[in-house]
C-alpha cells in the first residue's frame, strides 16, 4: 500500500479509531490480522519498488491533466514519471535501491507499464473534474478518510476511476478494490447530491479496465456492509481478536514474517504432545 493510501489518524487511545480509509476497510474484511498490522499496530515495513512505481505514477498521471490536452502525449507523461522520483525518492523512498543500475531498470520497466495508460484512455479527450480528492466525510459513526484518485463526467454521469501500477488480477479478486470504490462512490452521493454511475479499476501493468455500474440501491447496501464492518472493528479492537485469514494475499503479504498463521513456534499442544 503507498504511503498516499494511509490515510487513518492514529487512535485517540488505544480503544478506538477515529477514522477508516476505504483502503483499511478493504483490508479488514480480507484479513483481519492484516488490518491488525497496519490501522492499530502501524507497524512501519519498508517500502517495496512496486509501492514507489505506484505512488510516482499515480503523482505524473495526476500533473498530466495539468497540461493542455493535444500535450498529453507518452513523451510528455514519461518527463512528468521522472519528475515526480525526483520529488519522491529522497523523501518517500530513500535508500530504495543498491545500484544506480537498478534504479534505472527500475526506471524503465515503470515508462513501459506507463505507456499501457495510452492503449486504454486518450487522455487529450478526457477533462476530470477532480483529481487526488481528500475525502473526509462522516458516514453514520464513520469518518472515512481517503483519496480518490479521478472522477470524471461522462455522458451519462459521474464516473470514478482508480489507477493500479500492478497486475490485474482474476475479475472475482477485484471486488474487494471495487468496495473500497464502492465507499468513495458513497462520499461522493453524500457530498455532491449525486450517484455516480460507473466505477473504473484501470490495471496499467497488462492494461486490464475493469468496470461496473452503480446506482442508489447497491450504495445504500454498501453503506450497512460498512456500517457492519465499523461494528466488527469497534468489537475487534474491544476484545484484541484480530483473526488471522490465510489465502492468496499471504504470498506478497508484508507482514508474513510476524503473522501467528506462519509463526514456527509449536502451538502448545504440539509442544506437550512431542
Ligand atoms: S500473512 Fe496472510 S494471514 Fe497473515 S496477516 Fe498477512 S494476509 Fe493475513
Amino acid at each position: 500500500m503507498s504511503n498516499r493510501e494511509s490515510a487513518e489518524q492514529a487512535p485517540a487511545t488505544p480503544n478506538t479509531l477515529e477514522t477508516l480509509s476505504p483502503s483499511r476497510a478493504g483490508d479488514f474484511k480480507v484479513c483481519p490480522q492484516l488490518f491488525k498490522f497496519k490501522a492499530i499496530d502501524k507497524i512501519e515495513v519498508p517500502p517495496t519498488v512496486y509501492q514507489a512505481r505506484g505512488t510516482t505514477a499515480h503523482l505524473a498521471l495526476q500533473w498530466l491533466f495539468d497540461l493542455a490536452p493535444a500535450e498529453r502525449t507518452p513523451e510528455r507523461l514519461y518527463e512528468l514519471f521522472r519528475r515526480a522520483w525526483i520529488e519522491l525518492r529522497d523523501i518517500e523512498f530513500p535508500g530504495l535501491f543498491d545500484t544506480i543500475e537498478q534504479e534505472r531498470a527500475w526506471g524503465m520497466e515503470s515508462l513501459q507499464v506507463l505507456s499501457n495508460y495510452f492503449l486504454v484512455e486518450d487522455p487529450t479527450a478526457l477533462e476530470p473534474l477532480d483529481r487526488e480528492l481528500d475525502m473526509t466525510e462522516a458516514l453514520g459513526d464513520i469518518t472515512i478518510r481517503g483519496i480518490l484518485d479521478r472522477m470524471e463526467e461522462e455522458p451519462d454521469g459521474l464516473v470514478i476511476t482508480d489507477y493500479k501500477t500492478g497486475q490485474a488480477p482474476p475479475e472475482r479478486y477485484a471486488i474487494p478494490a471495487f468496495f473500497a470504490l464502492k465507499i468513495y462512490a458513497l462520499l461522493i452521493r453524500k457530498r455532491t447530491g449525486r450517484t455516480p454511475v460507473r466505477l473504473k479499476l484501470m490495471y496499467l501493468n497488462g492494461p486490464t479496465v475493469y468496470e461496473i455500474p452503480v446506482n442508489d440501491a447497491q450504495l445504500d447496501a454498501t453503506q450497512r456492509k460498512l456500517e457492519a464492518l465499523w461494528a466488527a472493528i469497534n468489537r475487534a479492537i474491544v476484545r484484541n481478536d484480530f483473526p488471522t485469514r490465510p489465502g492468496r494475499l499471504c504470498d506478497w503479504c508484508q507482514y508474513r514474517d510476524r503473522c501467528p498463521a506462519f509463526s514456527e513456534e509449536p502451538a502448545p499442544d504440539a509442544a506437550i504432545a512431542s
